[in-house]
């Protein structure tokens, strides 16, 4: 179990965290309206009548959000209600036009699914650990508060108003940051997998509630707070941190918990409390009488399930099984949806190029992609996403080792000059004239030179010093700039010298 404790003058204490995701559905229109949902447009200019709750105008369901909360329901082996309602949730807000938002408290699209968070030792995760999800409902965002535009004003920009979102709520499961921060890394993935959010959080297509209560171990739940809107990964963990000290401090004080919403100010690194918890009745929920139940019919939740993806779980474990990769690659290559499909872009080209098996070539590529690729393209402050060297040119470089035209150290060069130039390994090789030399004629002319010139040691190397065998190696390369066949330089040497 999780080893993450606060230390409290009392004695220890456990943290309980629940999260509530809401992640927007990447579609191109908004959930009740036919308005675009694109990101970074001009205020105001992507706002129907619906979305401004002008009179009279009647929200229509768009199916392609409703199929890919469906679709995120499956992925997390949730239960699919074909039967759910909208309801209305009333306040009043100047980002809210229409006094109240479209949500699913008592109906909602999906029930109970879970996630499995992976072990990672050093974060203090020493196993496996499978999340409840208690629900996702679809509900509509509001739109934004532009402060301080204008001294003394402030404006209201409605183009989010009425975009589709997910709430993802968890059980109360998670018992440290790192389990959190774990937890909201796989769901993005899964998101990206099934491409029903594009999970960029700092765009706050994915926002996160964090609900925070102690207690000491063995005992019930304490009271919770709630920080809204947790927009990464890290504030995420540092709001779970932040709070959990605070309650214990408060309690051990002599104080109680009080259950409110708070909110994160990244810059002092503390949670402010905004105001207290309001209750489910306090929003007067009901149902929305303009919008029917929603029914799904069985052919439909079927091709939502034909439409996913292999998902990063599925995929890990065949990287392992069916490829050979170790865990560490697979975890790797996996995580992201964007990797994982760049490496099989790779994997399939090298296997063509090499006329050979995925499972044959597997290795070499993982290995590559891992330690040299995204090494080098940190250096040069790029990601796949910009990466000049494509799959393709990746596997021309590695058919270039693989068939011993040039040597392994050779390929590192070679792979720095593509990224900067965009020009292909076997371009770069020929007018580099980087061609590993294996003619044992030329290479031979070499060690007669290297032998002749350190006679002592070759004196020393035959009365036993074995270990010289590495300098005569070191010796014959240097002449040859690198660009011998490391192979044929240490069967002629054994000759030469052994012989
Ligand atoms: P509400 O609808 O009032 O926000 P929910 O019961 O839906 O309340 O719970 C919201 C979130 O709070 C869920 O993610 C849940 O796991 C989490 N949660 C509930 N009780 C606790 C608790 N005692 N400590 C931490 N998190 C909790
Ligand atoms: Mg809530």
């Amino acid at each position: 179990m999780s080893n993450y404790t606060i230390h409290g003058a009392t004695g220890d204490w456990e943290v309980v965290i629940g999260l509530e995701v809401h992640a927007q559905v990447s579609t191109q229109a908004k959930l009740f309206s036919g308005a675009s949902t694109e990101f970074g447009a001009e205020p105001n200019t992507q706002v129907s009548l619906v979305d401004a709750a002008m009179p009279g105008m009647l929200p229509v369901p768009n199916r392609e959000c409703i199929r890919q909360a469906v679709r995120t329901g499956l992925a997390i082996d949730a239960k699919i209600n074909k039967w759910s309602r909208f309801d209305r949730k009333n306040y009043f807000y100047a980002d809210l036009p229409q006094g109240y938002q479209i949500s699913q408290l008592y109906h909602p699209l999906v029930g109970e699914g879970q996630l499995v968070i992976d072990a990672d030792e050093k974060a203090g995760i020493p196993e496996d650990k499978t999340i409840g999800i208690e629900r996702i409902h679809v509900e509509q965002d509001a739109g934004k508060l532009m402060h301080d535009q204008h001294p003394a004003f402030s404006y209201v920009d409605l183009n989010r108003s009425g975009v589709a979102l997910m709430e993802i709520v968890s059980k109360p499961d998670m018992r440290s940051p790192a389990e959190a921060g774990a937890y909201v890394r796989k769901l993005r993935s899964i998101l990206r997998y099934v491409g029903s959010c594009d999970g960029n959080m700092e765009q706050g297509s994915m926002r996160a509630d964090v609900n925070v209560s102690v207690r000491k171990p063995g005992e019930e739940f304490g009271t919770r707070t709630e920080t809204k809107n947790v927009n990464s990964v890290r504030f995420v963990m540092a709001v779970i941190e932040q709070e959990a000290r605070r309650q214990v401090d408060l309690i051990e004080d002599g104080g109680t918990v009080v259950q409110e919403t708070r909110l994160y100010d990244p810059d002092r690194n503390e949670t402010r409390s905004m105001r207290s918890k309001e209750d489910a009745h306090d929003y007067r929920y009901f149902p929305d009488p303009d919008l029917l139940p929603l029914e799904l019919d069985d052919d439909f939740v079927a091709e939502c399930r034909e439409s996913l993806p292999e998902l990063p779980d599925a995929k890990r474990d065949r990287y392992v099984n069916e490829l050979g990769l170790s865990a560490y690659n697979a975890n790797v290559l996996t995580a992201e949806v964007d990797t994982a499909a760049w490496f099989e872009q790779l994997l399939e080209a090298t296997a063509r190029r090499a006329n050979k098996g995925k499972g044959d070539v597997a290795k070499q590529a993982a290995n590559w992609l891992t330690s040299e690729l995204f090494g080098a393209l940190n250096r040069v402050d790029k990601t796949l996403e910009t990466s000049p060297v494509t799959p393709e040119k990746g596997a021309e470089l590695l058919a270039l080792v693989a068939d011993g035209t040039i040597s392994g150290s050779i390929a590192k060069q070679v792979l720095e000059k593509m990224l900067e130039t965009g020009d292909g390994a076997q371009a770069i090789v020929e007018r580099e004239g980087l061609k590993q030399e294996s003619d044992t004629g030329a290479i031979e002319a070499e060690i007669d030179q290297v032998l002749a010139a350190n006679q002592d040691k070759v004196e020393q190397y035959r009365a036993g010093k074995d270990k010289l065998f590495g300098f005569f190696v070191g010796q014959t390369m240097k002449a040859m700039q690198g660009k011998a066949n490391p192979q044929v330089v240490n069967e002629l040497l054994r000759k030469k010298l052994d012989g």
